[in-house]
């Protein structure tokens, strides 16, 4: 079988070299590309083919991974002559890992030909969990495209879920990303009131991960805010889009959510202040600014 893989970057070099230990042990194939020629010659140089372009990677292709910045970009790789729908394999199964919107998905499913299957796939568990094969895939599938694939996607989640019918998957990945991006600003709050009442933020830290205040985002975000890197592995500009996305999807679901509408507006000022390709937690750096504290250990 040909497994292709589109977008190798942060998310998806990960998860492609996991597919291509996978193909090197079962004789499959990974053919990748992506328009970055330092990502796609990392890739290549490992041992997957090279693509060439988005048209003649699909041609070869009976299963397709994407793993793309947003909407704007699938849409681009999805229609015309020389995209995705067009060109890929008869009886093909594409699965869109992006964190992607649901309105802009349909346009592309409505384009889609009969023949070609496609998954809404998004994942979490960063770019360490990309490499580690440890992420989380939310799914909008058919039970029976799961069963055909459930062990394919296994080698680089360690969750497999099915969240529904078409659609179902980008809706968890903004539900769980809203409690994500409300806690990484919050902990700039409360490393602040530590700052200020000259509080070691290191020993606050591990009370905080032996607290109920305990998660991801604080034991993996903190120390990357106490050391002044902001984590690199992720752009301030994903992370203003996600916001974007879930304030839409909670207008048209008819769900008001003033918290997330606040934070949304955090992160068009962090993206405003420090560009789209700032590490995301930069937006903590406008609470530092604010305060004229560095919140460092
Ligand atoms: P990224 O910007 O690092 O990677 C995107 C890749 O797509 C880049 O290598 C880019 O060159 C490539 N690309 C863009 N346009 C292309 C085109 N026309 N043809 C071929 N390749 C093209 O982004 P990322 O951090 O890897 O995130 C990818 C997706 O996963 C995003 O939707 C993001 O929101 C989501 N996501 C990211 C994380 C994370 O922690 N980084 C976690 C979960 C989900």
């Amino acid at each position: 079988m040909n497994i292709g893989f589109i977008g190798l970057g942060n998310m998806g070099t990960g998860m492609a070299l996991n597919l291509l230990r996978h193909c090197q042990e079962s004789g499959d194939t990974l053919i990748v590309f992506d328009i970055n020629e330092t990502a796609l010659t990392d890739v290549v140089a490992k041992g997957a083919v090279n693509g060439q372009s988005t048209a003649r990677l699909c041609g070869q292709c009976e299963v397709l991974f994407t793993s793309l910045p947003s909407a704007k970009e699938v849409n681009l790789l999805a229609f015309g002559g020389d995209g995705i729908l067009a060109n890929l394999k008869e009886g093909a199964t594409w699965f869109e890992t992006s964190t992607n919107e649901l309105s802009e998905w349909q346009k592309v499913k409505n384009e889609a030909p009969s023949h070609l299957t496609l998954v809404d796939a998004p994942v979490s568990g960063g770019a360490e969990g990309a490499l580690a094969g440890t992420l989380a895939i939310f799914l909008g599938i058919d039970e029976n495209v799961l069963t055909k694939f459930e062990s394919l996607l296994g080698v680089f989640a360690a969750r497999v879920v099915r969240m529904g019918p078409s659609g179902a998957g980008y809706v968890t990945k903004l539900a769980q990303l809203h409690l994500n991006y409300l806690v990484a600003q919050g902990i700039g709050e409360t490393l602040m009131l530590g700052a200020k009442a000259n509080l070691d933020l290191s020993v606050l830290h591990s009370v905080l991960m032996s607290s109920c205040a305990r998660s991801y985002v604080v034991e993996s975000y903190i120390p990357k805010v106490l050391d002044g890197s902001y984590d690199t592995s992720f752009a301030l500009g994903l992370a203003e889009k996600d916001m974007r996305l879930i304030t839409e999807l909670g207008q048209h679901l008819e769900v008001s959510m003033p918290l997330g509408d606040k934070v949304y507006n955090t992160y068009q000022q962090a993206k405003n202040a420090y560009g789209y390709d700032a590490p995301h937690l930069s937006v903590v750096r406008l609470m530092e600014e604010q305060h004229d504290q560095l919140l460092r250990s």
